[in-house]
This record gives structure tokens, C-alpha cells and sequence, in this order.
């Protein structure tokens, strides 16, 4: 079973800065996001928007709570939450060695501390790598394969070397490959905040189009737009101004 299990978020009081005696960068935010809803983010630059992604996952020190599930995240270690919600950031890290290793969640031993390689080690016993097939459609569905011609001799496949960081692969390829990862994971939750200038129309567009389509109703998906052109088709759109929370509502009613 995948963790969380309903994508269902719910936010309190939240605030966030970049160090504990820091300038708080969100105020007290609060807000709820149900199961499968599609949420966009807006704001002009600085406004707080990948903070908030940070903040969501505690990757930046934060006040106030947040639920997954019901689940409080204060109560939950790191690991697991990480786990279990994807977060696609502006510039994505990838694994270095191939493609491959860095869509298939058991062949990463070497990027785990023992405790955690022990207890993959068991669901690695039972569960064998995941099959090609499988993480060629996770490619497919996240839009790589829209991206490049089959003729194209340096095209990416699963083999296809990836160097540290993943600094050979242009940022909307990297991801367009963090998504195919989350796709593989099952992930329930995903929070994509979209590149900047790193990235063209295109890709964009694709990114976009694959996670209209291709990923099941039910995950619930929060994406940082640039352009609100991007998001004019989420259920809901947040605007940020200055870390607050100006506007959530539907597109329609903004
Ligand atoms: P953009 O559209 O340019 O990506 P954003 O809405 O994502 O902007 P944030 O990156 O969340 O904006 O920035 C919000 C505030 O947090 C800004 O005042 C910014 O200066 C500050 N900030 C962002 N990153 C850091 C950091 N690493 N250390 C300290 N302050 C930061
Ligand atoms: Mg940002």
C-alpha cells in the first residue's frame, strides 16, 4: 500500500522561513485540498511559492501543522513523509548512473543509509526490479518520448547515462523524468513546481498535458505555474502575494 493513501492535505497555521531566526517567509497559512483535486499556484516572483513546497514536506523549518490523510506530519519522520508525496522542485537532482536506476525506487541501495537498505532489502527478496515495460510507459506517460523522435540517435532510453545531479539532462527533461518516477511510485500526492526560464513552451505544455492525462483522477496534483494560462484548467488556484494567501478559488471565479 502507498502512503498517503487518499492525497488528501490539509494545512493550518502554517508559516516558514530559510533559517530558525530567519524572516518569516509564509504567514499563517491555512487551507485544505481534497483527494484528486488539481490545484495551481501563482504569484509573482518571491511571493513564497516554492517555499510553500518546502515548507508542505518540512524541508525548510516551519511553525504550525499539516495533515496528509488525517495524518499529522509532525508526528511522522522525514523519511516517511518523503516517501510517500512526491515533490518535482524547480531544478530536480537525478541519481547519477542510468535512467533506469533512477525510475526504479529498489534499485537504489547505493543512495540509502543502511537502515533503510535493510528494509528494502526485504521487499527486494520478495519483489524483483520493475520490469522495463513498466518504466518505458512511466517515460512514455510523463512525456518524454513526445519530447524526442524515435530517429534522434541521442535520444534518452532507460539505459541512457545519467552524470551527478543529473547535469546532462536538460531541466524539463529532468523533470519530465522525476514525474515518470512519481507515475512508477504510485505516488498519491504530487507537487510539481514548475522551472523557471530553464524550461521552454514545449516541454511545459507537455509536462502539463501529462499530468491532465495520463496520471489517475486520484492523485491530487499541486503545481507552481509561472503563466496562469498554465493552471487555467486546475479546479483551483491559489494566489500568493508576499506569503499569504490572496485568492483561492476557481479559475473561473478569479
Ligand atoms: P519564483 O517565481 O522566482 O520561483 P517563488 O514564489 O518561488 O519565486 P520563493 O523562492 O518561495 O518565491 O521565495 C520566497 C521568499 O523566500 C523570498 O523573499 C526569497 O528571497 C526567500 N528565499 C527563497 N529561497 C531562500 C533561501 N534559500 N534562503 C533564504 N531566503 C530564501
Ligand atoms: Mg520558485
Amino acid at each position: 500500500a502507498h502512503w498517503p493513501s487518499s492525497g488528501a492535505l490539509r494545512v493550518e497555521n502554517l508559516s516558514a522561513s530559510y533559517s530558525s531566526d530567519g524572516p518569516s517567509v509564509l504567514h499563517d497559512l491555512s487551507f485544505a485540498v481534497n483527494p484528486g483535486e488539481r490545484i495551481g499556484v501563482v504569484g509573482r516572483t518571491g511571493s513564497g511559492k516554492s517555499s510553500l513546497t518546502l515548507a508542505l514536506l518540512r524541508l525548510i523549518p516551519t511553525e504550525g501543522k499539516v495533515w496528509y490523510d488525517g495524518l499529522d506530519t509532525g508526528s511522522l519522520n522525514l523519511e516517511n513523509l518523503r516517501e510517500g508525496v512526491t515533490i518535482i522542485p524547480q531544478v530536480p537532482e537525478l541519481l547519477s548512473g542510468t535512467l533506469r536506476r533512477n525510475l526504479d525506487p529498489f534499485d537504489q541501495f547505493g543512495a540509502l543509509r543502511p537502515s533503510r537498505a535493510i528494509v528494502l532489502l526485504n521487499h527486494f527478496v520478495f519483489s524483483p526490479h520493475i520490469d522495463d515495460a513498466t518504466l518505458n510507459a512511466a517515460l512514455r506517460d510523463a512525456g518524454l518520448f513526445a519530447l524526442q523522435s524515435s530517429e534522434d540517435e541521442s535520444r534518452l532510453t532507460l539505459d541512457s547515462g545519467v552524470a551527478r545531479g543529473g547535469s546532462n539532462l536538460s531541466v524539463g527533461q529532468r523533470q519530465i523524468v522525476a514525474l515518470a518516477r512519481a507515475m512508477v511510485r504510485q505516488s498519491k500526492l504530487l507537487i510539481l513546481d514548475e522551472a523557471t526560464s530553464a524550461i521552454d513552451y514545449k516541454t511545459d505544455a507537455i509536462i502539463q498535458e501529462s499530468l491532465r492525462t495520463q496520471l489517475p483522477k486520484d492523485v491530487t496534483v499541486i503545481t507552481v505555474a509561472h503563466r496562469l494560462q498554465t493552471v487555467m484548467d486546475a479546479d483551483r488556484i491559489m494566489v500568493l502575494d508576499a506569503g499569504c494567501i490572496a485568492e483561492f478559488d476557481s479559475p473561473r471565479a478569479l
